[in-house]
């Protein structure tokens, strides 16, 4: 392939477009067809784009077509009440342990009695019920804020999915009442949902999102504006919640395989963090029988082989980043 973004660097180019056009072949799987809107979505785009910390953006195919962010959001919204009530506080309300379990699962940790993690939606909505209390009716102006902030472009809400999910939303009302039930979350629920429906709303593209993500392998640090958009100890947390809780119940599977933390989105998005090196951000709209995107976590895969990239290979130059500063620090 060319060099698509003109910048002269051809290598990542190379790689990225003849994965692209691998997975490309691979139609498996279907459109997300529970929250009706979704079920309108055209099957067909695919694209990947990949941000580097020093924030040099490459991509290919359809990078730039919107979707909603779905549960790729609970990354985001999770940081935040990190950073607004603590992590003591957040873990008082939210476990940290990977469920095993659908996403949707209408379940709590029977030991614990909260939710097994953030990343499922019983844990998403008891974090937009936190992010409620401390920003009110400004709450998802917050969110979005935030998210656009990590984007480095202002995204905007998707107002038919958003109306569609809410309208339709009984699995996650009926959630939110267990949630209410066991103390989780509080009465009235409605803003919680209200404000989970519209997160999950928002849209985005495979370009935003590896840029999102790369502003959390930047250690909270958007990498194009420069900007601080998240602290660096929420991203620690959100990160380590992504690996082992991100990609619903195939997040074993994916950190054996892949090895990077990632959450993708039943719109179709998936999102991974290179810490210290990448964001990077598929988009395809058709999904396997767990959620996830079908070329989304092949291209992923793909990736992560080809680059070197899952975090416990020895050719991630994370471990040479760490080899160079030991070095440094023995010299002095
Ligand atoms: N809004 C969707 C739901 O709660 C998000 C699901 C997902 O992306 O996993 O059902």
């Amino acid at each position: 392939m060319a060099d698509a973004d003109g910048d002269g660097e051809f290598g990542v180019d190379r790689i990225l477009a003849d994965i692209h056009g691998l997975v490309a072949q691979n139609t498996g799987g279907e459109v997300a067809d529970y929250i009706p809107e979704l079920s309108k979505m055209d099957p067909t785009p695919f694209g990947i784009a990949v941000t580097t910390v020093g924030g040099a953006v490459h991509g290919i195919g359809d990078t730039q077509a919107p979707f909603t962010i779905q549960s790729t959001s609970k990354a985001f919204t999770y940081c935040m009440a990190l950073e607004a009530i603590g992590r003591a506080k957040v873990l008082e309300r939210v476990g940290v342990e990977p469920s095993g379990d659908p996403f949707n699962a209408i379940e709590f940790d029977p030991v614990t009695r909260r939710p097994y993690n953030p990343m499922v939606n019983a844990g998403a909505i008891t974090v937009a019920g936190i992010l409620r209390d401390v920003h009110g009716d400004a709450a998802f102006d917050e969110v979005l804020a935030r998210l656009s902030a990590a984007a480095g472009r202002r995204l905007v809400l998707d107002e038919a999915v958003y109306r569609s999910e809410a309208a339709t939303g009984h699995r996650n009302r009926a959630i939110g009442h267990l949630l209410v039930s066991v103390g989780a979350l509080a009465e009235p629920m409605e803003p919680a949902l209200d404000l989970y429906f519209r997160q999950c709303s928002i849209s985005v593209t495979a370009r935003d999102l590896a840029t999102m993500a790369a502003t959390i392998a930047n250690m909270g640090d958007q990498p194009v504006t420069g900007r601080e958009v998240f602290d660096i100890a929420a991203v620690r947390d959100t990160q380590a919640v992504m690996f082992t809780c991100g990609m619903y119940d195939y997040s074993g599977n994916w950190a054996y395989d892949v090895g990077v933390p990632a959450k993708s989105g039943v719109g179709g998005g998936i999102m991974g963090v290179v810490n210290r090196q990448l964001g990077i951000g598929t988009f395809s709209p058709r999904l396997d029988r767990k959620g996830n995107s079908v070329r989304g976590v092949e291209s992923f895969r793909l990736l992560s082989a080809e680059l070197g990239l899952h975090a416990f290979d020895l050719t991630n130059p994370g471990s040479a980043f760490v080899d160079s500063f030991f070095a440094g620090a023995g010299r002095s």
